[in-house]
């Protein structure tokens, strides 16, 4: 068989991961990350602090707002948004690269983010990750002692807004319940193989 053109070569799949702070899409972006060779887990720039299990470069890359800014300047982003005061974004290029190289790419991005995404590369495929119900989010939010009282009352009113707001806004082509996470973890593989096709 001759080889393919360059420009008919098969585009890679951007898989977009989003959900409430304590529904567990981290571990579910990750688990799609290890169940695909080759895939690429997208490393967002934010200018909040790094907690303390957090690594620069792995969990993100941390900017202070000056930096974040000349790379709005720059358009070097695929999409920003702004949670709680702070920044995150995804850089452009690498998504790029991956994507012409024919690989998988999971981002793991707020609602706001996923619109932007969509709306600029519509065959994006969304995987939503729901608490199994606003108790047990509650209940996480507390047990992950990160955060104080305050910002769980914040981070829970937000993840209810986000939770409509994902339902409302056509971005997202499964939700997953994570009532039991190696379910949800196998449900999350499986749409993204039948998606691949
Ligand atoms: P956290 O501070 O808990 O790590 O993340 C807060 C929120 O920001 C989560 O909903 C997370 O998915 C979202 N987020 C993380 N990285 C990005 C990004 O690059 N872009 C957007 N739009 N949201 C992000």
């Amino acid at each position: 068989m001759p080889p393919t053109p360059a420009h008919e070569s098969k585009q890679g799949l951007l898989v977009i991961v989003s959900g409430p702070s304590g529904a567990g899409k981290t571990t579910i972006a990750r688990a799609v990350h290890d169940a695909f060779a080759g895939s690429l887990l997208s490393v967002s720039l934010t200018t909040r602090p790094p907690g303390p299990r957090e690594t620069e470069g792995v969990d993100y890359r941390f900017v202070d707002e000056n930096e974040f800014l000349a790379r709005i300047d720059r358009a070097e982003f695929l999409e920003h948004a702004g949670v709680y005061g702070k920044r995150y974004g995804t850089l452009r290029a690498p998504v790029d690269d991956a994507m012409r190289e024919g690989r998988l790419v999971i981002l793991e991005i707020d609602v706001q983010g996923a619109k932007q995404v969509k709306s600029q590369i519509p065959d994006a495929f969304g995987l939503f990750v729901l608490p199994p119900s606003e108790d047990a989010l509650l209940e996480r939010l507390r047990s992950r002692q990160r955060d104080s009282e305050e910002v769980i009352q914040k981070r829970f009113a937000r993840a209810r807004d986000e939770m409509a707001e994902a339902r409302r806004c056509a971005v997202y082509d499964r939700f997953i319940l994570n009532d039991d996470l190696d379910r949800a973890i196998g449900e999350a593989i499986q749409s993204v193989r039948e998606r691949l096709g």
